[in-house]
């Protein structure tokens, strides 16, 4: 996380964001039974461990993770796909590699290639 316009960082977590996940997914907090799940995000080049993730969540929520405190861990990897520009053909893409990343932006690239489309297919029908 950086202050936009400089290098400097806010905190000293190597995540890039964090999720309560039980605080955000009810379905999760029934099962979790009081216990607490978070989810930190990291790029691909971080190596995490436990104890990089505790500190990192300590980091990020501003109250102690004691170690003994954490009843596990796993981590997943994601693939996610490259930007890129779309050649200039008749194919129209859509979703997070042309889009940006974000259901905001793959939804509002998508409601705008649909709109064009089906103008598209209004000529044609006119013509
Ligand atoms: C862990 C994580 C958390 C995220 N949290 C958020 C969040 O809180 N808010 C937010 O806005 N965004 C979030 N994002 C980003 C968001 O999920 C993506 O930007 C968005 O889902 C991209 O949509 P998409 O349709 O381009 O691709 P996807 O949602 O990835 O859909 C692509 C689909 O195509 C299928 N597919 C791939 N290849 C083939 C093939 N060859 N044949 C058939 N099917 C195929 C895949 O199985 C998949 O179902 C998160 C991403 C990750 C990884």
């Amino acid at each position: 996380m950086c202050k936009v316009g400089t290098s400097r960082p806010l905190t000293r977590s190597s995540a890039k964001a964090l999720t309560h996940a039980t605080a955000k997914w009810p379905w999760l907090a029934a099962r979790a039974s009081g216990r607490h799940v978070l989810r930190l995000s990291y790029s691909g080049a971080v190596d995490v461990s436990s104890e990089t993730a505790r500190t990192d969540a300590s980091e990020l929520l501003g109250v102690g993770v004691p170690a003994a405190s954490v009843i596990d861990f796993d981590t997943v990897q994601w693939s996610r796909p490259a930007p890129f520009a779309p050649p200039a053909d008749d194919v129209t893409y859509i979703g997070e590699g042309v889009a940006g990343s974000g259901l905001a932006n793959v939804v509002r690239q998508a409601t705008e290639a649909a709109e064009r489309l089906l103008a598209l297919a209004e000529e044609d029908d006119g013509a």
